[in-house]
């Protein structure tokens, strides 16, 4: 085309206003024309068909589709030179066309006819082109279109391969601006660019939008695709296992369903009018739900719990306090003033007519029948029994149970117990209460301080059944090895039995009547003759055990049976005497080295006398001293008290250096050290006058007796004031073979607890000063003269 010709106005052509559509060069495009004035301008565009046989005319969008006679104005002046190539009169008077569009064409003038348009047009002239320049962005645009396609289901992929074909840049614009779903200013404002090269930057953009667009679409569809197909086959699932359920797997034995069931067992139980009614809504909201689904199964858990419990169903008590003794006698060896304070305290409920009042509570070493004797009063009242361990406790909620809305919440150990003894008036042993501890989980003892108030317990509520139960039939007994780390208002509820180690005779009686007959029988030698010796069991316990109580003692008897059954079995037919050679053939080594005191008087060794939880020991305490600068070192494995203890014994020997014959400048020089061998845990204030005496020994280099032992805790001034625990150090003593025990005045009172034969046989030396105490203790030439120097002091009075 030359550029004469491109400025001459061409001849005017008729125009079809289009709605909604944009006709590109090149697009073959059927169209459905109704308006009057759109027909007549097809029809003048054909009867003025050329020589050619082209129908030209001019095709243009409509700025509103809406509009039905636009004005020259509604319509955009930039159009498409186009020819009808097929037109198809229809029935109802309207015309199905076929039209193709060639180029680009801006409208100039519009003229004055009727009854359609006739428009002046100049043809829009396209920069000429070669394929090399858009080589890459050709490329680019090809690609994203690939993409494109891939994503649009709307878009049929031979398409694909028409398009990879074209080599025109404009052609190819204009080819894909046809098949991208794109909104009608976008359309024609890609038919407006004349430039191929921004034409195709611009598709490039546009279809990296709509690309973004459909990955987002395909996304969602998956998903959501994903999920319906998810929940319809659940659905479909749980709905043909109900299916099957109902056929046949849903009814019990006795053909009754699962629900059924549970409304029995309701009807069947006196729970409280609250959990009644809280039952009823479970069991309807169990009904509504999928027997598979796991809120059926928290829901169910639930249920059961609360309908396993034993609401209002109690045993009949048959308070007899002869009945008791008996029980008790038939169970436990000795303990004599235990018993009676038990007995005493049943007779005052037998009075009452009813078990109310504080809580017993058993303290002492392991082994001494702590436990044993709770299950006694439990039998002999006719009670259900039920241990409940608190060793280890510390959050509060295992007490008192999580909160149903945590995975996997049970309830607390108090109604576990409960459900465990089937009975609402059990005896519950809360056994080591002493074990337990707090952190910031919470405090378990403010829960079981709800637990034993009497005043409250009665609408006991776990976290996890979230009903109150009625604990107040409970009768509870606690056992704990010391009182000390028993929380006071724990303690203030309860009255404290204290059960204190047995000594070697004792050992010897129960094992003998009880332990031993209760090993051979559950060893199945019942019927086979079994002897242990006197010395053979002596050997078990001064050998093979170390403990106050005789836990260890019937482990090791239970030992020896079980060895003694492999003989059997082996064929010996018995009788079998066990004796002391026997035993040690049976158990093995010895795991207790002999027990034996220092056979020499040395300086600055003492024997001390402890109480620990595993009853009483006897404490070698060693000092010394060395030159130094007048330091105080104490070591072994000791707590605080202790160490302040030590601290106080030094100053009482600093002040009264003088009258035991010190120089005060022997303190400047020298470093003192005070030791506890042993790896266990040493604490309290009672090896006061130990410290004070190993101390006055190493520096005065007085031997002290070996076969004196002593126990009590110093004031400053000298004086000796009362300890814990006598009975069991008395024992220990015993034990080791030392025939002196020194003790505070003041404990003479508890002397009475001691056994009359270790009294009998222990030389008991009361004092009140430690002057007393160190004249008793030390290897003195002459007693009488051992405060030589600094007369003019006074001695403390006594
Ligand atoms: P604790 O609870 O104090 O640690 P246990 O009650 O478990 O001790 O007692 C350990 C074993 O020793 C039990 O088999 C118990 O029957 C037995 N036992 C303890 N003391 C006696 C006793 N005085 N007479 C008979 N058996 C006893």
């Amino acid at each position: 085309m030359s550029s004469h010709l491109e400025k001459q106005p061409l001849k005017p052509l008729p125009l079809l206003p289009l709605r909604d559509i944009v006709l590109f060069p090149h697009e073959v495009r059927p169209l459905y024309v109704g308006r009057e004035k759109s027909i007549a301008a097809l029809k003048e565009a054909m009867a003025r068909k050329g020589a050619d046989g082209k129908a030209l005319l001019l095709l243009s969008a409509q700025k509103k589709a809406k509009t039905n006679d636009p004005t020259p104005d509604e319509v955009f002046h930039f159009a498409t030179l186009g020819q009808v190539v097929q037109l198809l009169p229809l029935p109802d008077g309207t015309v199905k066309v076929l039209v193709e569009g060639l180029s680009r064409a801006r409208l100039i003038g519009f003229l004055p006819t009727e009854p359609y348009f006739e428009c002046d047009y100049e043809p829009v002239s396209e920069p000429p082109s070669t394929p090399a320049e858009f080589e890459a962005l050709m490329r680019a645009v090809q690609a994203t279109f690939k993409a494109f396609v891939e994503l649009n289901k709307r878009i049929a992929p031979e398409l694909m391969q028409q398009v990879a074909l074209i080599e025109d840049p404009s052609r190819l614009a204009d080819t894909i601006g046809v098949h991208l779903a794109l909104k009608l200013p976008d359309k024609q404002a890609l038919l407006e660019t004349e430039s191929p090269a921004k034409r195709l930057e611009k598709l490039y953009e546009l279809m990296q939008g709509e690309i973004e667009i459909l990955k987002v679409e395909k996304k969602i569809r998956s998903r959501v695709k994903k999920q319906m197909e998810r929940t319809q086959k659940e659905y479909y699932l749980n709905e043909q296992m109900q299916a099957i359920q109902r056929e046949l797997g849903d009814k019990g034995d006795d053909g009754k369903t699962e629900i059924q069931e549970l409304e029995d067992k309701l009807k069947a139980k006196k729970l409280s009018k609250e959990a009644h009614a809280r039952m009823k809504k479970e069991i309807k909201k169990l009904k509504m739900m999928g027997p598979m689904s796991a809120e059926a199964t928290v829901v169910r858990n639930y249920i059961d719990w609360v309908l396993s419990l034993p609401w209002g169903e109690e045993t009949k008590d048959k308070i007899d306090v002869e009945e008791a003794q008996k029980v008790l006698d038939d169970d436990h060896f000795g303990l004599e003033k235990v018993k009676e304070r038990i007995l005493e305290y049943l007779a005052v409920q037998q009075l009452v007519g009813k078990l109310k009042g504080p809580i017993l509570c058993f303290v002492g070493p392991p082994g001494v029948g702590k436990t044993s004797l709770g299950r006694s009063v439990a039998k002999s009242l006719g009670r259900k029994f039920v241990r409940m361990s608190l060793g280890g406790v510390r959050d509060e909620a295992e007490i008192r149970g999580h909160r149903r809305t945590y995975i996997g919440a049970m309830p607390g150990k108090i109604i576990q117990s409960l459900k465990k003894a089937e009975s609402a008036n059990p005896v519950i042993l809360l056994d080591e209460i002493d074990k337990m501890s707090s952190d910031f989980r919470g405090d378990p003892s403010a829960a079981l301080l709800e637990v034993l108030d009497p005043e409250q317990n009665s609408t006991f509520n776990d976290h996890y059944l979230d009903l109150d139960f009625d604990l107040s039939k409970v009768m509870f007994i606690c056992t704990a090895n010391s009182m000390h780390s028993i929380p006071q208002p724990l303690q203030d509820r309860m009255e404290i039995i204290r059960i204190a180690g047995y000594t070697e005779d004792e050992k010897l009686s129960i094992a003998r009547k009880y332990l031993i007959p209760k090993q051979q029988e559950a060893n199945g030698l019942k019927d086979i003759k079994v002897r242990l010796t006197t010395l053979g069991v002596k050997t078990i316990i001064r050998r093979y055990t170390r403990e106050s109580g005789v836990r260890s003692l019937e482990r090791e008897l239970a030992s020896v049976f079980r060895k003694v059954a492999r003989e059997v079995i082996a064929g010996d037919k018995g009788p079998i005497v066990v004796d002391r050679r026997r035993t040690k053939k049976l158990l093995g080594v010895p795991r207790v080295p002999k027990d034996k005191n220092e056979n020499v008087d040395q300086i600055g060794m003492v024997n001390g006398l402890a109480w620990t939880e595993f009853g009483g020991e006897v404490l070698h305490t060693e000092a010394t001293t060395m030159p130094g600068k007048g330091k105080l070192i104490v070591t072994g494995v000791l707590r605080d008290v202790m160490k302040e203890s030590a601290q106080a014994a030094v100053t009482w020997v600093r002040t009264r250096a003088r009258r035991l014959g010190i120089e005060d400048a022997f303190f400047e020089k020298n470093d003192m050290h005070i030791h506890f061998p042993g790896a266990f845990p040493k604490d309290g204030p009672s090896a006061g006058v130990t410290m004070a005496t190993a101390l006055v020994s190493a520096i005065t280099r007085i031997p002290v007796r070996r076969d004196v032992a002593m126990t009590g805790e110093i004031t400053l001034r000298g004086r000796v004031t009362p300890i814990g625990g006598l009975k069991e150090k008395c024992l220990a003593a015993h034990r080791l073979g030392i025939t002196t025990v020194i003790i505070p005045r003041e404990n003479k009172k508890d002397l009475r607890d001691v056994p009359k034969n270790i009294r009998s046989v222990l030389r008991i030396v009361m004092v009140d000063t430690v002057d007393e105490v160190l004249r008793e203790a030390l290897k003195l030439e002459h007693p009488e003269d051992f405060f030589r120097t600094s007369p003019e002091v006074s001695p403390t009075p006594s």
